[in-house]
């Protein structure tokens, strides 16, 4: 239940494993999103507009000749502020350790105190148990 699977880490660094879409089966527009790879519509943020995701020819933005591109750089910029995470971040440490050390620290990381499931990265939400984490996330 708890298991925070690799396949949902979308290829921008975004843990899906986290996401409110993800996550809230009363999520509109997007109730029950299987996550951004299983999707396999590219990437949810540029609406498939990445040419590159869209044809799933990167497993990650790392290995693009453009990284980090500017719409990537807006992006983690807008994490950063809202939900005080980096997709760049990410990357890097999943280029540098393997995706399953990246889960790892995301684990500790988004555990709930309550229940040890993990909280949602958007609003600081365990599903799992509904408490709330205080504070801006
Ligand atoms: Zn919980």
């Amino acid at each position: 239940m708890n298991e925070m699977k690799p396949v949902l880490v979308a290829p921008c660094g975004m843990n899906c494993n986290l996401c409110s879409r993800y996550l809230d089966p009363s999520k509109v527009p997007y109730p029950n999103c299987p996550g951004c790879r299983p999707r396999g519509r590219g990437c949810i943020h540029k609406r498939g507009l990445c040419k590159k995701l869209r044809k799933a020819e990167l497993a990650f933005c790392y290995e693009c000749e453009d990284y980090p591109c500017e719409d990537l750089k807006a992006l983690d910029k807008k994490y950063q502020k809202n939900y005080n995470c980096s997709f760049i971040e990410h990357l890097d440490y999943i280029k540098k350790h393997g995706i399953e050390e990246f889960l790892k620290i995301e684990k500790e990381k988004y555990k709930c105190p309550n229940c040890g499931h993990y909280i949602c990265v958007h609003n600081g939400k365990c599903y799992n148990c509904n408490m709330k984490l205080q504070g801006d996330q």
